[in-house]
């Protein structure tokens, strides 16, 4: 039997940060599930498919081949055999991600993808639905949350030391339109699995955060003992 880590939150929570280092120290594999909807979308933009078309999306989906490599420990995203990791990295990617993520047919194939990736070894992955429905049984939940205005200027941040200049407001605006679109779908919504335990990590630092998981971790597997 495997271990797993399931992290999911909203939008800025810091969900990848801290999964990566999670994964560093336990030497599990890190499983970003954010970046295959991402895929998704990109293909969806570059092939001028309308994101709002159920049909139009399903079609896509089901023609496009998504897979994840490992280079030097970090994943790396592959759509039709291209690499997109840093192609999937901007903003109308990251909405357009929360626009096809709303659709049956994209979450049937990437939550199947994500269920082989976890039945192969310790995993650590983040997303919105992973504690809920790709690993209901996962070892330990953890639900990430932080204010939106503390998710937004973590974003802002992020993008001004990759010399990218953003306006504010509108790194706001956008992380809580992500969020309303993620909490309000009818089809996995983000929420919280009543067996996950919340941690806001709203004013403490990355580290602080990875040590209560790794103790929450201890927990879990004494009590999967
Ligand atoms: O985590 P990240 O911001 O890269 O995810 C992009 C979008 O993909 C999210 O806003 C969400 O709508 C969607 N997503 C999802 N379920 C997941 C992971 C991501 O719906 N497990």
């Amino acid at each position: 039997m495997y271990y797993s880590i399931a992290i999911d939150g909203p939008a800025g929570a810091g969900k990848s940060t801290i999964a990566k280092c999670l994964a560093q120290k336990l030497g599990w594999v890190y499983i970003d599930t954010g970046a295959m909807y991402r895929a998704v979308a990109l293909c969806c933009l570059e092939n001028d498919v309308d994101i709002s078309n159920e049909t139009k999306v399903t079609n896509q989906i089901n023609n496009i081949s998504i897979n994840i490599a490992y280079i030097n420990k970090e994943q790396h995203i592959f759509l039709n055999n291209k690499d997109v990791s840093t192609d999937i990295r901007n903003q109308e990617v990251s909405l357009a991600a929360s626009k096809v993520a709303v659709f049956h047919s994209v979450r049937e194939a990437l939550v199947k993808l994500q269920q082989d990736l976890a039945s192969k070894g310790n995993v650590i992955m983040d997303g919105r639905d992973i504690g809920t429905v790709v690993l209901p049984n996962a070892t330990v939940k953890i639900f990430l949350t932080a204010s939106s205005y503390e998710r937004a200027t973590r974003r802002y941040k992020e993008q001004l030391e990759k010399g990218i200049i953003q306006d504010f407001e509108e790194v706001l605006k956008e992380i809580n339109h992500r969020d309303e679109l993620d909490y309000k779908r009818e089809i996995s919504p983000l929420k919280k699995a009543d067996d996950a335990y919340g941690v806001d990590t709203t004013g403490y630092s990355i580290e602080q955060i990875v040590e209560e998981i790794l103790i929450l971790c201890k927990k879990g597997e004494n009590n999967s003992d």
